[in-house]
């Protein structure tokens, strides 16, 4: 991609959520992190749109120290706090051994339910918007999604801005933006997840194949039902 297809990209980006969110009531968007590249695409968008967006990511216990450091290494870089969600102790201590995950799958869904589900539905309790990064490139689930739709579930509109972009132009605005990078793209990650459950994917695996790798039917969480 030459540098100013991406350049016009990237301003389309910006406009995009002036135009989607520039109405939205102060404190009523969301936009919850995990340090993919997308999720940084998106913050850098977001801070460059001056759209009001509270920025939050779910430190589950099970971040990997890569991540921790891309966490710190990002706020510093845009010089704004990323506001931390994290579990209630009485709904960990609920839960059985870590290791069970493997082996039951509905100890892995409420450890996410726990982790995840819960400290996200306080975050977007009284919210309108939620910002994410997905892309139609990742999962085949995702395919049929509009950029902007409405999920009952959660109670407020779900907004896409990357959901149609491809690997390259997603690489060319990362660069070009020079959003820190979590150190685990260069060791094979494809999707930033928790550490028990993420590992690196083989040339020619789905992005997503590396995501709960043992479950045969799951490579969503409960956040994104697809
Ligand atoms: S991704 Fe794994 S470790 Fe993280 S909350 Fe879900 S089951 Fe627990």
């Amino acid at each position: 991609m030459v540098a100013s297809s991406i350049v016009s990209s990237l301003d389309t980006l910006v406009l995009d959520l002036q135009a989607t969110l520039g109405q939205a009531k102060p404190g009523s968007v969301v936009l919850t992190t995990s340090f993919s590249k997308e999720d940084q695409l998106l913050t850098w968008a977001a801070l460059k749109s001056g759209v009001d967006v509270d920025i939050v990511s779910l430190d589950t216990g099970c971040l990997f120290p890569a991540t921790r450091q891309t966490w710190t290494e990002t706020e510093a870089h845009f010089g704004c706090g990323i506001r931390s969600l994290e579990p209630e102790e009485a709904d960990v201590a609920e839960l059985g051994a870590l290791s069970d995950i493997y082996v039951d799958a509905d100890a892995r869904k409420a450890c996410c339910a726990a982790r995840k589900i819960r400290p996200l539905q306080k975050a977007c309790a009284g919210k309108d918007w939620w910002l994410t990064g997905l892309r139609k490139a990742h999962s085949a689930n995702r395919s049929g999604m509009d950029k902007v739709e409405w999920d009952a579930h959660w109670g407020l509109n779900k907004y896409h801005p990357l959901l149609d972009w491809s690997d390259t132009a997603l690489e060319a605005a990362v660069l070009a933006t020079e959003v820190p990078v979590n150190p685990l793209y260069n060791m094979g990650y494809a999707s930033i997840g928790c550490a028990p459950c993420t590992r690196p994917v083989l040339p020619g695996e789905d992005v997503r194949a590396g995501r709960w790798w043992w479950e045969q039917s799951s490579k969503e969480c409960g956040l994104h039902r697809g």
